[in-house]
């Protein structure tokens, strides 16, 4: 497999691009866009395989957002793998490019992983929890620019709230309360 995107390529906290409003990504898809699409997902892809990572040594990644390769546009890909992992199966629970997405609902109740966020763009672990919407429903274009709207819970509702913060310049530590980055309130679940 050809890889652009290596851990070099990759944009760190502190660069501006992080910080930006990415651009909506117009349609149809210009060859550019659809080959950095098909990039971005390679990463994930091999960075999750680790007979083929061995090669690369990229960090293990379920979501890569354009700005974290340098790109100011509203494009991000999520590779989830099956939801279940003693399903011996090859199927992942979410594999896609999303363009231009909007959460259009979300529920009060909070979830946050258990162990905190990481971020391919954050070298330094910020410890702390990250809540978020427990549901979300996302609306967004797939690379035929056709609209998806897509209900999600749990784990991988945190992995598209951490990806779509990454279209509009937020970073995940910016959820940690500061004073206090461990505690939680009774609406928050664990996952
Ligand atoms: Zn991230």
């Amino acid at each position: 497999m050809k890889i652009r995107f290596t851990m070099d390529k990759i944009t760190r906290d502190g660069n501006p691009v992080l910080r930006a409003q990415a651009q909506e990504v117009p349609f149809p898809l210009s060859e550019e866009h659809q080959q950095l699409a098909k990039d971005m997902m390679t990463y994930l892809e091999v960075s999750q395989d680790e007979e083929q990572n061995e090669k690369y040594d990229l960090r293990p990644g379920v979501g890569l957002a354009a700005p974290q390769v340098g790109e100011s546009l509203q494009m991000t890909a999520i590779l989830i793998p099956s939801a279940d992992p003693a399903e011996d199966s090859d199927t992942p629970y979410f594999k896609g490019v999303i363009f231009n997405p909007v959460i259009v609902s979300e529920t009060v109740g909070r979830a946050a992983l258990e162990t905190g966020e990481g971020c391919l763009s954050v070298d330094e672990d910020v410890p702390g929890f990250v809540p978020r919407s427990k549901k979300i429903t996302v609306r967004y274009q797939d690379e035929n620019g056709k609209t998806q709207s897509k209900t999600l819970r749990n784990y991988p509702a945190i992995v598209f709230q951490h990806e779509i913060d990454h279209l509009h310049g937020k970073l995940y530590y910016d959820h940690i309360n500061q004073q206090d980055p461990w505690g939680i309130d009774d609406s928050t679940k664990y996952v």
